[in-house]
This record gives C-alpha cells, sequence and structure tokens, in this order.
C-alpha cells in the first residue's frame, strides 16, 4: 500500500503545509519556487532534508523523486507528514471531518465526534496542487461545515480555475437558502457524489439509520437540479438493497433523469462493512442478473450507469466496459488467483484490506 503518512522531523513547533520539491534532474526549472515550497538539500538511504521558509523538514523512508510535487501536511509535535495532495495520483481526497448524522449499515468509516478544522490548511493545500487535478472533498459528511465548504470551494476555485472538485455528501443539509450560494460557484467543475441506495424510503432509511433521510434526499437533488449542478448518484450494492435494484433504475429513469451519472458500487469490507458482511456482502458475481438488467434498463434510457469496485472477471465479459477501475491507487490490492491474469491492467482489483478469500463465487477469467 502506498503510504500517506509521513515519518518526519522538524524544528517548526506549530503544524503547516508544504509542497516538496525534489530537483533531482538538473534540467529542472527552480524559477517558480515558492514560500510554501520545500526543496531537497540532500537524501541518503534513511532520509531525505528539504529546507524552505519553513526552515529544515527531515523525511524519513522515502525516495525524493516519488514524493516531488507532494503537498504535505507536517505535524510536528506527532513527527508525522499527511501527504495531502500526491502530485502523481488522481485519487487525493481531503477528509473535512469525522462527524455525520447517519449511520450507514456498511459505514467504511464510522463517525467519531471529534472534529478539527483543517479548512485553512486544505485550502493551502488546493493552491499548491498540480495542474488540471480533481480534488475529492469527503467525511464524515462535509457539508456539516456547509458554509465554511461554500466557502472555501468559492475561494479554491477563484484562485485556481484549473483545478475540479468530486464532493461526497449524504445530501441531508442543503436548503433553498443555498442556491444563491451554489450559483456562485463554477458548477461545471464539481461533480457531487450522493448515494440513494433504494427507491423504497423505508429501506434507504433503514440503510442510513436515520428516518426521513429519503425524502430529505429527493429534495437536495432537486435543488441541486435547479442549481445547475452536476450529480454522480451512488448505490452501494447489498443484499438489503439488491433484490430492489431494478425498482431503483425505474424510479433513476423517470424521477431523476437530470444526474449526469449513476454508480452501482460493490461493497467494502472495513469498518461496519466488515463487521457486517455476511448479511450485507451481495454475491453479484452469481447474481449479476439483476444488475445487468439494471444497467440494461437504465443505460437505453440515457442514463450513464457504471460498475464501482467489482473485480473485472466477477462481471459477465459483455458488461465489462461498465466497470472501470476505480480503487484509489493507495488501498488497491490483487489476490494470489490474479497473478497471471491477462486483464489486470484494466481491473480495479480490491480494497487492500478485503479478504484473501474474497467470497464470489464466481471468479477468475477462463
Ligand atoms: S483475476 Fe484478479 S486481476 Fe483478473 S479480473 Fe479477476 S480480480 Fe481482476
Amino acid at each position: 500500500m502506498i503510504p500517506l503518512r509521513l515519518k518526519i522531523e522538524t524544528d517548526v513547533v506549530d503544524p503547516y503545509v508544504v509542497r516538496l520539491r525534489s530537483f533531482e534532474g538538473l534540467s529542472e526549472d527552480r524559477s517558480d519556487v515558492g514560500s510554501l515550497d520545500a526543496a531537497l538539500e540532500s537524501a541518503s538511504a534513511e532520509n531525505a532534508d528539504f529546507t524552505g521558509a519553513m526552515g529544515k523538514l527531515r523525511v524519513f523512508g522515502v525516495d525524493p523523486s516519488e514524493v516531488n510535487g507532494d503537498v504535505i501536511f507536517v505535524v510536528p509535535w506527532r513527527g508525522t507528514a499527511h501527504r495531502l495532495i500526491r502530485a502523481n495520483s488522481r485519487h487525493n481526497t481531503l477528509l473535512i471531518t469525522e462527524r455525520c448524522d447517519q449511520l450507514c449499515v456498511m459505514c467504511s468509516q464510522p463517525p467519531k465526534e471529534r472534529h478539527v478544522d483543517m479548512f485553512p490548511f486544505f485550502e493551502t493545500a488546493v493552491l499548491l496542487s498540480p495542474e488540471n487535478s480533481t480534488i475529492g472533498i469527503s467525511g464524515g459528511e462535509p457539508t456539516l461545515f456547509k458554509s465554511e465548504l461554500f466557502e472555501f470551494l468559492e475561494r479554491t476555485m477563484l484562485a485556481r480555475r484549473d483545478i475540479d472538485f468530486h464532493v461526497l455528501t449524504n445530501a441531508q443539509h442543503f436548503d433553498h437558502n443555498d442556491l444563491a450560494k451554489l450559483c456562485r460557484l463554477d458548477l461545471t467543475r464539481i461533480l457531487w457524489g450522493i448515494p440513494v441506495y433504494a427507491s423504497d424510503r423505508d429501506i434507504h432509511d433503514r440503510i442510513v439509520a436515520k428516518p426521513g433521510a429519503f425524502d430529505q434526499v429527493r429534495k437536495s437533488l432537486s435543488l441541486l437540479c435547479e442549481a445547475g449542478a452536476k450529480i454522480e448518484l451512488r448505490t452501494v450494492l447489498m443484499k438489503p438493497n439488491a433484490p430492489k435494484l431494478f425498482d431503483l433504475a425505474k424510479f433513476v429513469t423517470t424521477a431523476l433523469p437530470f444526474v449526469n451519472k449513476w454508480a452501482i458500487m460493490q461493497l467494502e469490507n472495513i469498518g461496519y462493512g466488515r463487521q457486517k458482511w455476511n448479511s450485507l456482502f451481495y454475491d453479484s458475481s452469481v447474481g449479476f442478473d439483476v444488475v445487468g438488467k439494471t444497467l440494461d434498463f437504465a443505460i437505453s434510457r440515457g442514463i450513464e450507469t457504471k460498475l464501482y469496485n467489482f473485480p473485472l472477471c466477477t462481471v459477465p465479459p459483455e458488461y465489462r466496459m461498465f466497470a472501470p477501475s476505480t480503487i484509489s491507487d493507495w488501498k488497491r490490492a490483487y489476490v494470489s488467483d490474479c497473478a497471471d491474469c491477462g486483464l489486470r491492467n484494466e481491473c480495479g482489483g480490491f480494497f487492500e484490506w478485503h479478504p484473501k478469500a474474497h467470497g464470489y463465487g464466481r471468479f477468475g477469467v477462463a
């Protein structure tokens, strides 16, 4: 797994954000080094020493070329730095909060009450990001800090017109007063990822453990539609909602035809998903009929529909084009049976924490 946390040493006391510049090639242009950069001074097998306006920073256990351009959040008293933005990755996500007002049965990251305001640090990180990045915003539930989130988006998008955002939200906190704020943002550059688990409100509300959640999601989706926002519906496929997946397809195509994308997602084996694996995991390799029927229907009605986190060999060949590799590089893994697989380059594999006995009845490429 790619490390997101690095061991560091620094004389600085307060936490700060800095971009690492390795400049190992003599031809590299150093003219754009700014006050928020730390340039490589020397490197050994054990550590790399950087220096910048914030003073000296020693980073342990990294090859400097692998962190060149990374934007890190240095926490001196812990002796760690978090790689907020990895320059060579398409999978950079900023975690706004660990608080959440829902308690989804399969939550991969169960909520915590503690909250630390990271917006000022995240704003700096976005400003230092590589050109044309798409940055994920997630939680917990980011819109629990809605005013701060809107201000953060407005400021960073004005300052960096090349950067797009993908915001994951449970859409429980939008109201009509937000319309003007939404319309001030360049909504062509934000994709709002919003979970809807069933067209039956009781099933949806049970899955998110919040009475009234389905009705609120519907209102928020209407509001976002009115604002002209781009929407990605997200449905984690599980035993409690799989039998009703086709009903959801009919609902999406008739009530929500304005969504830009619909992602049907396999379950992640971590957090509550791991604790309740046996009652939640739906083996789509043997029960693909409902998934295939849903895909056929939604696509025929003009909804771009995709399968996220589905190992490619568990999907019938004629549907594999709808199953892109979606698991982030730092948490992607393969099982031993994948070693000689010809599909491996296109396949997203598994989450790193997925059990080696993967649980799919039909697996491997014949
Ligand atoms: S065998 Fe492994 S690499 Fe090949 S398609 Fe299946 S999960 Fe992907």
